[in-house]
């Protein structure tokens, strides 16, 4: 092609035709552009993502999951894939029948014909490779199947994440999770793409070459089909029970090697600082064992199914061998239709075996639809009613009335909480450790729902809102700051997409980063590691409020970390706070009383109920619980005041 005229859109990046002055080796050799190009000519135009994401799933997300659904949703493929398991079943038939041929019409005595015998070796040739072309397709065809239809369930099942409420993710462990996601998902993708068409096709070949064995002669297939195929059958049946055994064994085992390996990996630092790694070792030994003994059991079963189906099958072809002959003697049989029993025999064995050893993958892939399903039809605990409404721009006033909860229903941690925050106003919550301060933050962003009573915004039930509209004017800075992995400036327009270069370089300021950004190879285009564990406590918790303050939250809600941080990085916070408390409506829940001092209100939470409130003077003046836990507070060095209030 040209170089210059073919060139356009992201070509662009290769410099324009006459231009390679530049660059080094005056210019890009053109067998390398011509490749470039054809490259480029390749790739796909990858259009921006229009997706919408509701609350609600839809119609076609809220079917029930079953393995002929997904399927059926390509349907091209399925009839396709159908259609060529079914003929290539049936050819690979014409092997015996075609040696039978030869046998009986061209090396018979006094029937010699080489035409014949060439014209067969030919046809053998032909239907070979024609069926080694349409297995081709077929797996192509499968193959395209399983990965569509694994792509959409991956899919389906994270947008159902997406939808769970918090107490499922406490409640679920994060690997049994992601074990959903990957080995499941896995499993299915196995089923439908090697386990579905290689059960159709083995099943159908044992249908076709019984009927071609009765066909060719009843006796002789009588006498196959009673001796051998009961045989195998027990032993199949031996086999599935014993191998599903070592299968549950071996699944049960490697889950708990895993589950070992993780909990060792995620305390490693621990494990070293209190010298566990001898007891460490000794105790994944013990697991890796398990596992070791769990395989070694299936591989025994292994060798003991593989060479007895091998000996049932020389039974059979003994017994063929005998009674044929004897029949072949007598003019009952021709010898074609002799070798082509043999042939057929021997392809009889290989089905069953298959089918069983199949078995298991079907099993698995069976559990695991079923597990998926129920992940799907878990419903969120936090939904939308049918007829929310979406909640107009509010001016920030958070009322709790009577509200009583608890993460069990039957043991309550709120008891009549009745609250009521002006637009505007902060407002931090204090009280001793497992009071119920964090609990009150999350019934009013409505990660969980009152057991009773209300949580009103504006005097707008939270509950009768859409959980869009309502978190979008609500900001949460978790006491752990998360940050994904990815540059400063995308963990910081997290919370609103169309944030400026401009915008974030403010936020920066504002929450008195500046001096770690300039310090940054590539300012805010620096990549934080996964977590941002490359950076300190007191810098991720900054980051998290520039990106609460990028938000544009009309009410913030606030989990103070409960970590000490140095007098100047607390300092800075509190500046950070200041700011973004501006013209907010905020809970603050306070673990330093500076921060509490700093709020227009307090409220002290302690077992599940407001004791006190008023302004950090009144509370002071009134001598109650606020005062003793200040008291108490300045005396422990004035650091983790949930601490100080027990
Ligand atoms: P802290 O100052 O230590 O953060 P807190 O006052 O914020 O404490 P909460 O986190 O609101 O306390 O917890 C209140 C009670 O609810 C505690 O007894 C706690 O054990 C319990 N609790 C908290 N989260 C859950 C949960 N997900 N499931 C069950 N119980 C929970």
């Amino acid at each position: 092609m040209a170089w210059g005229g073919g060139w356009s859109g992201g070509g662009a990046m290769f410099g324009r035709g006459g231009d390679t002055a530049g660059l080094p080796f005056g210019g890009i050799p053109t067998e390398l552009m011509d490749e470039a190009t054809k490259l480029m000519a390749s790739e796909p135009a990858h259009e921006p993502s229009r997706l919408i994401f509701t609350q609600q799933p839809s119609a076609r997300e809220r079917q029930r999951l079953t393995l002929t659904r997904l399927v059926r949703a390509y349907p091209r493929y399925l009839v396709l894939g159908s259609v060529l398991v079914i003929v290539i079943s049936l050819i690979l038939q014409s092997g015996p029948l075609l040696t039978e041929f030869a046998i009986d019409n061209g090396m018979r005595i006094g029937h010699h014909s080489l035409r014949v015998v060439m014209i067969c070796a030919v046809l053998y040739l032909v239907v070979g490779l024609a069926s080694a072309l349409l297995q081709r397709r077929q797996i192509d065809v499968t193959g395209k199947l399983a990965s569509r239809v694994m792509h959409d369930l991956r899919i389906r099942v994270f947008t159902h994440f997406q939808r769970l409420s918090m107490d499922f993710f406490t409640e679920e462990k994060a690997g049994v999770l992601m074990s959903r996601m990957t080995s499941d998902i896995e499993n299915l993708q196995q089923l439908i793409q090697d386990g579905i068409s290689q059960f159709a096709m083995q099943g159908l070949t044992m249908i076709v070459i019984t009927i071609v064995l009765f066909a060719t002669n009843v006796t002789l297939a009588a006498w196959t089909v009673l001796l051998v195929v009961p045989l195998l059958f027990v032993f199949s049946i031996w086999f599935h029970h014993a191998s599903e055994k070592g299968y549950l064994l071996s699944r049960d085992r490697i889950a708990n090697v895993l589950a070992d390996l993780s909990e060792s990996l995620y305390g490693i630092r621990v494990v070293t600082a209190h010298n566990r790694q001898r007891r460490n070792i000794v105790n994944h030994r013990h697991v890796v064992g398990a596992y070791r003994d769990a395989n070694l059991y299936t591989g025994r079963v292994h060798a003991i199914y593989g060479p007895a189906t091998i000996m049932i099958g020389i039974l059979g072809q003994g017994l063929l061998l005998g009674i044929g002959g004897d029949m072949v003697l007598h003019h009952q049989l021709s010898i074609g239709k002799l070798v082509a029993f043999f042939l057929f025999l021997n392809r009889f064995f290989q089905p069953i075996q298959l089918l069983v050893q199949q078995y298991n993958a079907l099993q698995q892939g069976r559990s695991s639809i079923i597990r998926l399903r129920e992940l799907l039809e878990t419903p969120p605990s936090v939904d939308e009613v049918a007829d929310a409404t979406t909640l107009a721009t509010i001016e920030g006033r958070i009322t709790f009335e009577h509200v009583s909860f608890g993460y069990d229903p039957a043991r309550l941690v709120l008891h009549d909480v009745n609250l009521e925050i002006a637009p505007g106003e902060s407002v931090a919550f204090v009280g001793p450790t497992g009071a119920g301060k964090s609990t009150m933050a999350k019934l009013a962003n409505r990660f969980y729902d009152p057991t009773s009573g209300r949580v009103l915004l504006d005097g707008v039930d939270i509950k009768t809102v859409t959980l869009r509209s309502l978190r979008s004017q609500l900001g949460v800075v978790p006491q752990e700051a998360f940050l994904f992995a990815g540059s400063i400036r995308t963990n910081l327009s997290f919370g609103r997409s169309n944030v400026t270069s401009d915008e974030i370089e403010e936020a920066i300021d504002v929450v008195g980063l500046r001096e770690l950004v300039d310090r940054l190879p590539q300012g805010i285009d620096t990549v934080v590691h996964e977590r941002g564990q490359t950076l300190s406590a007191g810098e991720r918790q900054l980051l998290a409020l520039a990106r609460a303050f990028l938000a544009r939250p009309r009410v913030l809600i606030l989990d103070e970390a409960t970590s000490s941080l140095d007098l100047r990085s607390e300092t800075v916070i509190e500046r950070a706070l200041d700011r973004l408390l501006e013209g907010r409506s905020a809970i603050l829940i306070a673990h330093r009383l500076t921060t509490a001092q700093r709020a227009d209100r307090i409220v002290v939470i302690d077992n599940g109920g407001v004791v006190e409130m008023g302004t950090p003077r009144e509370l002071l003046a009134a001598n109650g619980e606020y005062a003793k836990m200040y008291g108490a507070w300045l005396e422990s060095g004035g650091r983790d005041a949930t601490r100080a209030g027990r």
